[in-house]
């Protein structure tokens, strides 16, 4: 059975290079973000192989895949994301998490209900067929036994996990809310305290749905970053493989692998913490604020000890 590992976590976490990182084993494939990439169809767009994406061998075998089983296939959109209409809130309401409830109860019984709909049942079952097609080609083309999906939003695991040819694994990946609010300043010019609340609800989100899972895992990515063969090994065990060390060099291993612009840079790991010298005294004293009132509201929440763990030491 074709083996998928999950990195569920808000974006700027590092997630780009856990998959640079997990690539190397030899058993593991991943093309980061499994859903396409907005920029796809722009003939000057890199694989991190370095082959414009449309040329790209490997995505040409899921192209060539998706094509004999009938699939719609779009390199800005693989068709694989679990998107039942265009518009971004109703699809919310249809397929991800429910606003103001944060229940797996009700969001199940939801998913129960819309997979009856007319209509929809044959789409989902579209869905789960691309991303089968889609893991097992990327196996077979690179010989590997874990498929590793980066693509972020914990509500795609409760998709996948439908897919009973799927052996699923997943991690959350945790980074100090400081650096992720930096990077939302300066990318999204978003507010350090709008950034610090959806985090929060972001991570309580990850929480919920990996919580009553058995092979879930959080991890950090300071940790990632400075103690790489150790955080490496845990996870090659979740899923099953021999722990192999970062060889050192991600070029080693052929990849292809979408994501953020770290994806063509040199191979030395070194934790970000640009955030404490970039964040202004003001943002940091409302992150904290923040942070701190969601803690004292809710301390036994699993989302209280990710905030402990960067604001005790
Ligand atoms: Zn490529």
């Amino acid at each position: 059975m074709p083996k998928l590992f999950y990195i569920a976590c808000s974006s700027y976490s590092g997630s780009t290079l856990l998959s640079f990182l997990l690539n190397t084993h030899e058993e593991i494939c991943t093309v980061g973000h499994m859903v396409g990439w907005p920029e796809g169809n722009d003939e000057n767009f890199l694989c991190s192989c370095g082959e414009p994406l449309k040329s790209c061998p490997f995505f040409g075998a899921i192209r060539d895949a998706f094509r004999d089983a009938r699939l719609p296939f779009d390199y800005s959109d693989f068709g694989t994301k679990y998107e039942l209409v265009r518009n971004d809130r109703l699809n919310r309401y249809l397929n991800a998490g429910l606003p103001l409830i944060h229940s797996n109860r009700a969001e199940s019984l939801r998913d129960a209900v819309v997979s009856r709909m007319p209509g929809f049942a044959g789409t989902l079952a579209r869905f789960d067929r691309a991303n089968l097609t889609f893991v097992n080609t990327a196996l077979a083309h690179s010989g590997a036994r874990v498929f590793v999906d980066n693509s972020h939003s914990p509500h795609r695991v409760r998709h996948l996990s439908r897919i009973p040819e799927l052996d699923i694994a997943a991690a959350h990946l945790v980074r100090d809310l400081r650096g992720v609010v930096l990077s939302d300043i300066n990318r999204r010019g978003w507010d350090a305290e709008f950034s610090t609340r959806m985090w929060l609800r972001e991570q309580s989100d990850v929480a919920r749905v990996l919580g009553g899972r058995d092979k879930a895992i959080t991890i950090y990515y300071e940790q990632l970053c400075e103690a790489t063969d150790e955080t490496l090994a845990t996870l090659h065990r979740l899923v099953g493989l021999e722990p192999q060390p970062f060889p050192g060099d991600f070029k080693a291993t052929d990849h292809h692998i979408l994501g953020n612009a770290m994806r063509l840079r040199d191979s030395k790991i070194s934790a970000d913490r640009r955030w404490e010298r970039d964040l202004s005294q003001q943002d940091l004293a409302t992150i904290t604020r923040v942070a701190e009132s969601f803690v004292r509201r809710d301390p036994d929440h699993p989302v209280s000890r990710m905030v402990e763990h960067y604001f005790s030491s």
